[in-house]
Parts: structure tokens; sequence; C-alpha cells
């Protein structure tokens, strides 16, 4: 039983993501699938959660329409990239929704919470709680004035919304003011013993479980680490309307937190995939004889090896997982991956910009998978990998033995007669094809992916060494030899290269033709399918626009994310008096060499206004212009002249200024509302 972690359906999968809980778990089960074992793998989006509420409020939409955009954008880059999920569901569904909610009422049945009341940041305008997201103010830290409920991203502090000096709603901008409610707690520290002897021993209920050294050390650091801390209650509930509800009657307007809520969502999809195929999902999750493993990224572990393994070990009948091998982070051109910043390759993005080079991108990750540190993807590695060992290594290896083969035998595998495995290939073919599988099964991708290639150094290594096209003049029966053995040479790279690099297996399957029988092994005389190049180089322009592209875009959603000032009524704009008046005479503040001393008629009156714009605009440029002038605004002597007014300016990020007059002449004194 195999899961991938559910992305969040509030944006397009990024390559971090794919090479954190995805490319990995795709091999790895291709890999089982190889090997003839009977595995389920699932995944889908996770649909639910305050983000996708704030997200839907920005865009003036709803939520349903939110996770629908994503959900289809993420499953059909997912499909396109060839990632082979046996099920893509979502935590939307109806099933999902069943599921959870007895997964919860197990759970209460079973004693597994404390409800528990406590005093929260309520919105009286808007009608609900506020989540840790819809509370801003400032932070007690750094005194950044906009950091967040739970977090400031200014200096990084973790936070807890009383904490917050000034708070307000970000949803009416008022002062919240704190009211009580009750949730559903998980009392963790009731668990404290067993989970310990779990995670440091691998021993479950007093018998060995799993195999401790299996797991990464940066997993159990984590899970050390929060343990020793001491496990703490915390909330499986949320007053929110977006989500499974909570299925009692004092739930009433609160739904399942989102960390309760995903987890079962591999539950809900096992079960869906199962209908489907015929098949029982308790076999899966609630037999001995299954193991459950989880593809994760770093920031969910102690989510997946602490507070689901509760979770599954309160309900009862449940697997607990045998291991939770998470990827560290990738970076990307020297920075972190940022989705509200547009630093990130977008998956969808790469699919339509470079058509045709998934396996191209799917060996790079693997080659740099973060799988025990933080690892860094660049164009200019990229760009070095593919041509340099796509390319020149196990293109051209591949593209010899068959040219060749096509010119001097017609297109069919040669037959030689002697057929003892020269010495240079025996090891090749007597140990890789299991260092591969043993890399894999230790969740070792990059060091299988480098296993995988050494078929095609070899081989390259062996041609150049025997040089048939030279031998040809002289020994045929030698050419035979070399090129059936090449031939067996791109056999076993089809069936190393199967779970890494599946496209390039199939087209190479594809090339052997009738060369290669059912069972992968090659057939003396069969002639050769069509041949054609296995990768194309990567040109500099394509590398070019894609680091162009890293520093041109920043932000399609930083309009979205842009600090508004707290919201007003009506009837307070309504006290603005702003009006058209022209302006008619323009002088220096003596003085001050920012200002300048401006008359301007609005209506039957002629205003002193004192404006700093002295560095923008020379004092003969602007008479009879036509400006907005807010007049209510109480005057101010300002270097000895009294300003009874304000000049209304656009000022870009630069600094740079712009009137904002009207579009056409208009009568001055004509009010502005
Ligand atoms: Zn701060």
């Amino acid at each position: 039983m195999i899961t991938s972690a559910l992305p969040y359906a509030n944006g397009p999968l990024h390559i971090g993501h794919v090479a954190g809980a995805y490319l990995n778990a795709d091999i790895y089960v291709r890999h089982l699938r190889a090997l003839g074992k009977d595995v389920v793998w699932v995944c889908g989006s996770d649909e639910h959660g305050a983000a996708i509420t704030i997200r839907a409020q920005k865009e003036g939409t709803d939520p349903k329409s939110i996770v629908d955009r994503y959900h289809a954008l993420i499953k059909d880059s997912f499909e396109r990239f060839g990632i082979s999920f046996d099920i893509y569901h979502r935590t939307s569904s109806e099933l999902h929704k069943e599921t959870a909610q007895a997964y919860f009422l197990e759970l209460e049945k079973n004693g597994s919470f404390e409800v528990k009341t406590t005093e929260q940041y309520y919105d009286a305008k808007a009608g609900m709680f506020l989540a840790d997201r819809y509370i801003q103010g400032t932070c007690p830290n750094c005194q950044n004035p906009s950091a967040y409920g739970d977090q400031c991203e200014k200096c990084g502090s973790s936070l807890s919304p009383t904490e917050l000096i000034d708070p307000r709603s970000t949803l009416s901008g008022e002062k919240p003011e704190l009211k009580e409610t009750s949730h559903w707690f998980l009392p963790m520290e009731r668990h404290e013993g067993w989970i310990k002897e779990w995670i440091e021993k691998g021993i479950l209920d007093g018998k060995p479980h799993h195999d401790i050294d299996q797991w990464k050390k940066h997993v159990m650091g984590q899970c050390k680490a929060w343990l020793d801390s001491g496990l703490h209650s915390r909330a499986m509930t949320r007053d929110l309307d977006w989500g499974v509800p909570v299925p009692l009657e004092q739930g009433k307007n609160k739904v399942l937190y989102v960390w309760l809520d995903a987890p079962i969502g591999y539950i809900s999809a096992t079960k869906a995939y199962c209908e489907a195929n015929g098949k029982d999902w308790k076999d899966y999750w609630q037999n001995d004889e299954s193991q459950l493993i989880h593809f994760i990224g770093k920031d969910n572990i102690v989510f997946h090896c602490i507070i689901f393994p509760i979770l599954l070990k309160e309900h009862g009948g449940y697997n607990l997982p045998v291991n939770v091998p998470a990827n560290e982070f990738l970076n990307l051109e020297g920075d972190k991956i940022s989705t509200s910043r547009n630093h990130a390759v977008w998956l969808h993005e790469y699919l339509d910009e470079m058509p045709g080079r998934e396996e191209e991108l799917r060996y790079v990750l693997t080659s740099i998978m973060p799988e025990v540190k933080d690892s860094e993807f660049t164009w200019d590695d990229y760009q070095a990998r593919v041509n340099n060992e796509l390319v020149a290594i196990l293109g051209n290896f591949v593209n010899r033995c068959l040219v060749l083969t096509g010119k001097y035998f017609e297109g069919k595998v040669p037959e030689p007669s002697e057929s003892e495995t020269p010495e240079e290939l025996k090891e090749l073919f007597a140990t890789n094809a299991d260092e591969v599988s043993t890399a894999i099964q230790a969740y070792k991708f990059r060091e299988a992916m480098q296993a995988a290639m050494m078929g095609a150094r070899i081989g390259n290594k062996y041609l150049a060494d025997t040089e048939p096209w030279k031998l040809i003049k002289t020994d045929e029966e030698g050419v035979k030899k070399i090129l059936f053995e090449s031939i067996r040479i791109i056999a076993h790279l089809i069936r190393v290269m199967g779970p890494l690099l599946p496209g390039t297996s199939e087209k190479l399957k594809g090339m052997l033709g009738e060369g290669l029988d059912a069972e992968g092994k090659v057939v003396k005389g069969g002639a050769l399918g069509e041949v054609g190049l296995l990768f194309r180089k990567v040109e500099d322009e394509e590398i070019t626009f894609q680091k162009e592209k890293l520093i041109k875009e920043p932000i399609a959603e930083e309009a979205a994310q842009m600090d508004v000032k707290a919201e007003i009524d009506f009837e307070t704009f309504s006290k603005l008096d702003i009006r058209v008046g022209s302006i008619l005479t323009a002088k220096p503040v003596e003085g001050a060499d920012k200002l300048l001393h401006l008359e301007v008629k609005v209506g039957t009156e002629t205003r002193q206004v004192v404006s700093g714009i002295a560095k923008h605009f020379k004092p003969e440029e602007l008479p009879g212009k036509q400006v907005t002038v807010l007049l209510n605004l109480a005057p101010r002597k300002i270097r000895g002249v009294m300003s009874q007014g304000m000049i209304l300016m656009a000022e870009d990020e630069t600094g740079k200024l712009v009137f904002v007059g009207p579009e056409s002449a208009i009568d001055d004194g004509s009010e502005v509302r």
C-alpha cells in the first residue's frame, strides 16, 4: 500500500513537488509491479482547509471553483508526465466525506478525543471564527505589521493569534473579539509511550514492526526532536464552512481539521480504486501481509510519523507505516522554490514549453533527487546532464549499435556461431540488475539511476574498444558477435530502465522489434523495429528562455496578495470633497527643493497648494493642467505658505509620479466621486 502526499489544490505543481513525493514513488511502484507484487498506489487532491477559502475570497470566487480548477490541472500534469498512480482521487468527493466522518465517529466512540472549550478570535461583522491565516497583526518579535495568526513571514517565527499586537480580521479589517468555542482535541500526550518505542525501536505492541535502520536519518531526527519536546493536545476540528462537516449535533458549523481529513484521503482513494477494480481495500490497509509506505516531503514528516499513526492505532485494525521515506527540498537556481514569488519551474509549463522532454526531466530530477539533504536544480546542469549523459552516452550507444546492425546485417539481430559472453560484459550481466533493484528498494534513486546508466557506459566503451566499423572489412563473424552482445546490452537496459525511464524503455522495445521476445531475451535473426533518436540535444536558446523566464516573471499572484488598507464604509468615503481644478501658476518654494507653490482654480475658488513634486515637474510645464484636488483636507502651513488642499498623484514602486486628472477636459469644480 503506497501513498504519495496529497497535493494541495490551490496552485499548480512545480518540480520541487515532483522530486519530493511523486517521481521517487513512481520509480518504486513501477519496480514493485515489475517484480510481480500486488501493489496499490494512491494519491489525490487535498481540497479542504483555510488556504483554499482565502484564495477563493481573494479571487472573488467560491472554494469549489478553486479546487475544481487546480484538481484538473494537477491531475492532467501528472498524467502527461507519466506518473502512474493507480488512482488520483479528491477529498471533496462524497466517498471521502463518508469515510472521514465514519472514521471520526469511530474515534469519538473509542474515547480518543477530549472536547475542550477555548477562546478564539471571532469576526462579528463576518459572523465567523477566524482561522489563523485570517488574522493579521503586528509581530511581537520583529514589529512586522502584517504577520499572520500562525506565522510571521518576515522573521519566520511561529505565532499564535493571541500573540499578535493589534490583531485585525483580513475579512472585515475589524478588530476581532475573543469568543468561546468548543473543539475535539486529540490528547497526543496519552500516546507518548508507545509511539516513542515504535519510532525509536521499531517495536509495536511488544513485537518488532519495522527495521529502523531503513528509515532515513533526517526523518528519525525530526521525529525524535518532536518527541523530546513532548506531545501535546491538538485540535482536530475547526470553525469553518469548507471541509468535511463534523457528523455530530454539537459539532454544527464545524469541520474536520484538514490534517485529520487529508490522510484519511489515502483510505478513501483506496476504496474508490478497489470498488472500481473488484478488490477489497481492507487487504491493503487492514491485513498483516500488507505493508504501508508513505512518500512525502520533509514538511509532512511529523503528521505521517506521529499524528496519523496515532489516529490509525486509535481507530484500530489498521496497519502502521513500515517506512516514511521523506525527501528533503529541491532548490532552484541558488534560491528556495517560492510559489508566491513565482520562483519555480511549473510542471504544466515545462510540459508545454519542452514538448517530448518528459524523460529528460525524469532523468535530471532523479539524478539530483534531494534524498538525504536539500539539492539544487539549475538549467545549466539540466542541459549538461541531458547532452553529456542521455544524448552522448545512452542515446549514442543505442544509435551506433542499431545503425551498424542495419547497415551490415539488413536490420536483423546477427547470429554469431560462438556465444560465450565477453569478459568485459560478464559483470554487467551478472550483477547490474540486482544493484539497480537493491538501490530502488532502499529508496536510493540517484544511485539506482547511476547504476542503470552503467550498461550504456560499458556498451559505449565496448564499441569504442572493439571498433566494429573497422573490423567489418576483415572479420564479419567478429562483428556479428560484437553487435549481438551490444543488442543484449540494450535488452538489459530495457529491463533496468523500466521503472526509472519508462518511456525510454518502451522506445527501446520498439526499436528492437522482433529482436526481443516476451521475456526480454534477444532473438537471433529477429528483425529490428524502426530505429530513431532517443534524445535530442538541449540547445542554448531553450535554456536561455527558461532562465530569463525565471528572472522576468515575478508574480502573477502579487496583485492578489497586495496589502490593502483596512476597509472603510461609504459614509467615510463620502466625507472626502474631491474636485477637478486647473493649475494657474506654479513657482518654487524658497529653501525647499522638493516643493512647488501652486495656485489652483477649483470652480469659483482659487486655492493655494504646496505640493512635493518639484523633483518631477518644472514649474513652467504646469499652468493649464487639469488635476484632481482633495479640498477638505485640514489646511496646513508649509514653509510659510498655508496649503489649502492636496493634489492627487499616482506613484509607482520606483517613485515615479503622474497627475491623476480627468481623462478629457471638464469644468473646473466638477466633483469626483
Ligand atoms: Zn516577525
